[in-house]
């Protein structure tokens, strides 16, 4: 494929050749993933009951010291897999009863998620396509996704220039990710809820809470209020963990406590969001409300 022979397909715009080296993101040209598998993790209208059939990517184009799937976000772990692999990874998650096909951090493979897309719906794929997304997209590949994503569930990681540069690695980011989120909107809008609860089409937004409000979420909130709109679903995240490369920064070495959950929800209620989702994992592992 052309995009590859000089890939701008995210920010980085490395302008490379995938087929002869790796880029920014850590990966060539072949697709690799690390999982394909039902995943209950996700909000109720992703996951549902039987869990979203989530594809987890290698490869990432930010760096994030604290980054949840480092193994093969950062560290590139994979299995090589190509276009019908894809397609009957696709079916197969379908037949197990998935609720959606959730590509988490695909980015780096937007063609390759087109082609595949396209050939599984003409042999009976009918699930929406959610784009588990860090939200640093370019317009140009959120415009190769028209048509083929329904949902956008894209990270808000931080506004602040600061944290971006020393934390993921994207001095760009709040630029780039204001841009992004409101050309997702554009495209997909405010989140559609179907039959028996599932996401039918539209975007959500993930809030990850971290220490100490490192990544001054009022910052992110403050944009979306005012930029997209107080309709849009918001997802409070509880679930930091220190991994990676986080014990290197002092703020970054512990898990978030229930009061600071707590201050962040009270936040997010303080801009007037209507919908949305917290989490209640430091009550009991792995339960959501629907409701704030
Ligand atoms: S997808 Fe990878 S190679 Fe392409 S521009 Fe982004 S970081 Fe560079």
């Amino acid at each position: 494929m052309p995009y590859f022979e000089n890939c701008l397909l995210c920010p980085r715009r490395c302008g490379i050749n995938r087929y002869l080296t790796v880029g920014e993101c850590g990966v060539d040209a072949r697709i690799r993933y690390a999982n394909a598998l039902l995943y209950k993790g996700e909000e109720p209208p992703i996951s549902g009951k039987r869990g979203a059939g989530a594809i987890f990517f290698s490869g990432c184009p930010l760096h994030c010291v604290y980054c949840q799937n480092f193994a093969f976000s950062q560290m590139a772990y994979g299995k090589p897999i190509d276009l019908e692999g894809l397609v009957e990874r696709y079916l197969i998650l379908q037949k197990r009863g998935a609720w959606t096909i959730e590509l988490v951090t695909a980015t780096q493979y937007a063609p390759y998620i087109v082609s595949s897309v396209r050939l599984a719906r003409e042999r009976g794929l009918r699930l929406p396509i959610v784009w588990n997304t860090s939200g640093y997209e370019t317009i140009e590949t959120l415009d190769m996704l028209k048509g083929t994503v329904d949902i956008y569930l894209a990270d808000l990681i931080s506004l602040d220039e600061t944290f971006c540069e020393r934390y993921i690695g994207a001095k760009d980011y709040p630029e780039v990710a204001k841009k992004s989120i409101k050309h997702m909107y554009e495209q997909v809008g405010n989140l559609k809820i179907g039959e028996k609860g599932r996401g039918v089409k539209g975007l959500i937004v993930r809030i990850l809470v971290l220490p100490e409000n490192v990544n001054r979420i009022e910052r992110s909130l403050h944009f979306l209020s005012k930029e997209i709109s107080k309709s849009l679903y918001v997802s409070v995240m509880d679930q930091y963990t220190p991994v990676y490369r986080a014990r290197e920064y002092p703020t970054l070495r512990r898990k978030i406590t229930v009061e600071e959950y707590e201050r962040a929800l009270a936040i997010v209620e303080e801009f007037g969001f209507e919908n949305g989702w917290r989490q209640t994992h430091h009550l009991k592992r792995g339960v959501k409300e629907v409701e704030w």
